[in-house]
């Protein structure tokens, strides 16, 4: 059986260990690349600019 790791959703590619994406109910891929963790997303520029506006860990990538 292989180990369950970290996933991302295919759309808002928010990271979760989900095989359906907790904020937006779409599917999450394995083949994700990067991390973007958002901690402040309302004073966060990076969030701005990734135009995330939950807190959380995002994939920059995700195939
Ligand atoms: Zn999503």
């Amino acid at each position: 059986m292989a180990r369950k790791g970290l996933k991302a959703c295919t759309k808002c590619n928010y990271i979760t260990h989900d095989d359906f994406c907790p904020i937006c109910q779409h599917e999450t891929s394995e083949n994700i690349r990067g991390l973007l963790i958002i901690l402040d997303p309302v004073n966060s520029e990076v969030a701005k600019i990734a135009q995330k506006d939950i807190k959380g860990k995002y994939a920059l990538s995700v195939k």
